[in-house]
């Protein structure tokens, strides 16, 4: 059985402030030789993957959410029979352990090994589960939540259509806000930044496969237990409410 991959909302990418300082012109100065880069030209470099090697392991600090490409493996799946599935069978791989299920969910297998190209077109399916689990800021790793006003932050390309929303993006703690501002193309163009008091597990983002037709990439709540029976998940979604509008730093 063959597993169809799907792009997930792009994470973003700040630069290392004591290596590179963006002047607010488009160019990006190395603070130690004074030479500049076209923070553009630079950005397209890292999406077609002909970056500067040298700037993208010593002036980019990669995101902790996106995969690198030597994360990814092959995924062997197979459908098993399972007297506890609610129609006697399940998706599984064909060497099954107890830790590729949580919540009730088969997820993606990834190693995690950050090294070599990036793939900031993907997030690695563990670690924003790991995110969203424990409210952590997709960028830093770190705690997401702002310890003064107990809210965590998020920031979008557009505006949020409501105050209650489900969402695949883990959240970005304050402190790294404004980087992902200046380096991540969508971000500067638009940026809208919203936070929340908390949000509740929703369901998966994932591949579901069906007995007849292609596998296809749907969003499934947790509650629909025979469809996740047959759902390869990729990414957690929460639903998150309470969110307001607050001044973009
Ligand atoms: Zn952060």
């Amino acid at each position: 059985m063959t597993q169809p991959t799907g792009t997930l909302a792009p994470p973003y990418v700040p630069e290392r402030d004591h290596e590179w300082r963006d002047d607010g012109t488009g160019l990006l100065t190395h603070l130690a030789s004074g030479r500049t880069r076209a923070v553009a030209t630079y950005r397209q470099a890292l999406i077609v993957g002909t970056a500067d090697r040298s700037m993208t392991t010593t002036a980019i600090r990669v995101p902790y959410v996106v995969a690198y490409e030597v994360e990814t493996v092959a995924l062997n799946l197979a459908v098993i029979h399972d007297v506890w599935a609610l129609s006697g069978r399940r998706l599984s791989y064909a060497d099954p352990v107890g830790s590729d299920w949580v919540m009730g969910v088969l997820w993606a297998r990834q190693k995690c090994d950050r090294r070599g190209k990036v793939n900031y077109e993907e997030m690695h399916t563990l670690r924003q589960r790991e995110c969203m689990l424990y409210r952590l800021c997709q960028v830093c790793e770190g705690p997401a939540i702002n310890p003064g006003t107990g809210r965590l932050s998020w920031v979008f390309h557009e505006e949020v259509p409501a105050a209650s929303d489900r969402l695949s993006k883990p959240p970005t703690c304050l402190r790294c806000i404004p980087k992902a501002r200046i380096t991540c193309p969508y971000l500067q163009c638009e940026a809208h930044v919203y936070t929340s008091p908390d949000y509740e597990p929703w369901g998966v983002k994932g591949t579901v496969f069906s007995a007849s037709g292609w596998p296809t990439l749907q969003d499934v709540p947790l509650t629909d237990l025979c469809t996740l029976e047959f759902t390869l998940a990729r990414a957690l979604i929460v639903h998150v409410s309470n969110l307001l509008p607050e001044r973009v730093p």
